[in-house]
């Protein structure tokens, strides 16, 4: 059974009332708000705090501090008692896909594609915004639809309305390839096949798709660098990869997007894809298998963030056979060396390349610690680190100014990083969607 929703409850007593009263969405409440938190992890410090006090006015936090001082300050405040528990800032997933039920073999992929309508992907896209929320994320990037156009950004106006529950989505559309160079591809070339991407191709055609994703709401920009991934000989074994855009695609595609204030998002798996998006000047690596110590110094220099997506690598990894189980060792040894070269990794975990309904996103940061971060590294990679990746100054931190996005654990997450999949309450912009 998942925890019930505070705001359905509202719903349900609303509806009673009248039957003509329109839709109720969520405020944030009225009143101010102070959380009495046992422990506060506040995504920035090094250390936790105990006792302290968060004071909430509207769907920012107001204060934070030392919960006798902000007591004195909270008055007619009502009160929600965390005092057993350790806050956090809400999660951030720099990697999803709403608009995606798995896709562990091309036949799964295809399948989506070829007999779901977009508006039915949209009614599973609603409900795995709420799982999102329900596991402590209250802000994603959602890294395309995979062939179901624009239908992300109705999911964020939705949540952004109060129609539906889900964290604060920064979305990227449709992302773009070549021609041929992505699903769904047939030998029978009479069939008109859904894209799983938008066909991109010359310069122009890069700055045009550019312009017709930002103007239909793109807030991010991503990219397919590469395909094709394979194990160059011993001894070095790097992961190689076919490069899918010339160079001058690349930069014109990633100069447009900065030119409209648009960062941009790589897929990159294989070094040469990897080497490529650099040259070409994104902001985010995605998936990264292949790096190599070169390329990781690369990313320090550039201050390029990486987003592993670990989970899925593993999901993936049995179904699709060939290189896939081998390019997990090696993406953890590259992780391992990037962690101590002091590389930005963001936590990214891909769900919708494995079920929403199966696998709980916070599965990540037990990966990030087995592969090398502290507990709190792994945190700040999901909070803070991520909101910095998003230019996003007012989430991922527990601070006087930041919206009002808090999730709360029973135990210590930093003895034990696997308390992160179990939230018993989370807030978003002062309301709150699960109580413990
Ligand atoms: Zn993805």
């Amino acid at each position: 059974m998942r925890p019930s929703f505070v705001l359905y409850a509202t719903l349900a007593v609303a509806t009673t009332a009248s039957a003509q009263a329109p839709p109720l969405r969520p405020a944030p409440p009225a009143a101010p708000v102070l959380i009495k938190a046992g422990r506060l992890i506040d995504g920035r410090s090094d250390a936790p705090q105990s006792g302290v006090g968060i004071l909430i006015e509207g769907d920012r936090i107001k204060a934070v501090g030392p919960l006798a001082q902000v007591q004195g300050q909270a008055r007619g405040a009502r009160v929600i008692d965390l005092s057993q528990m350790t806050v956090l800032p809400g999660f951030i997933d720099a990697h999803t896909h709403l608009l995606l039920q798995g896709d562990p073999t091309a036949e799964s992929y295809n399948e989506q594609l070829l007999y779901e309508s977009t508006p039915y992907r949209a009614i599973l896209a609603a409900r795995n915004a709420r799982i999102a929320l329900e596991h402590g994320f209250t802000a994603i990037r959602d890294l395309e639809t995979e062939g179901a156009m624009y239908a992300d950004v109705d999911v964020r106006r939705a949540v952004d309305r109060g129609e539906i529950p889900g964290p604060r989505i920064f979305a990227a559309t449709r992302a773009m390839a070549p021609t041929g160079m992505y699903p769904i591809v047939s030998d029978n070339w009479e069939l008109e096949l859904p894209h799983g991407v938008q066909p991109v191709d010359g310069v122009e055609g890069a700055r045009l798709a550019v312009r017709q994703q930002v103007a239909h709401g793109a807030d991010w920009i991503k990219y397919y660098s590469d395909r094709r991934y394979y194990f160059g000989p011993a001894p070095d074994s790097v992961l190689h990869s076919w490069v899918n855009f010339t160079d001058d695609e690349a930069r014109a595609l990633v100069d447009e997007a900065h030119r409209l204030g648009r960062k941009v998002a790589a897929h990159a798996i294989g070094s040469d894809g990897i080497a490529a998006a650099l040259r070409a000047g994104v902001n985010t690596i995605e998936h990264g298998d292949g790096m190599t110590d070169s390329l990781l110094e690369v990313l320090v220099a550039k201050g390029v963030y990486w987003v592993p997506t670990v989970t899925v690598a593993y999901y993936v990894a049995g179904p699709r056979g060939g290189p896939w189980g081998p390019m997990v060792e090696h993406q953890r040894r590259a992780f391992t060396r990037g962690v101590k070269k002091g590389v930005r990794i963001v936590l990214g975990t891909d769900v919708g390349g494995f079920p929403w309904t199966e696998l709980n996103q916070a599965k990540e940061f037990e990966y990030y610690v087995q592969y090398g971060m502290t507990p709190m590294q792994a945190i700040k990679s999901g909070t803070s680190l991520a909101a910095e990746l998003l230019g996003q100054r007012d989430l991922g931190v527990v601070a006087a100014g930041a919206y009002a996005d808090l999730v709360a654990v029973a135990g210590d997450p930093l003895k034990d990083v696997a308390e992160l999949s179990r939230v018993r309450f989370v807030m978003k912009g002062g309301v709150t969607y699960l109580s413990p």
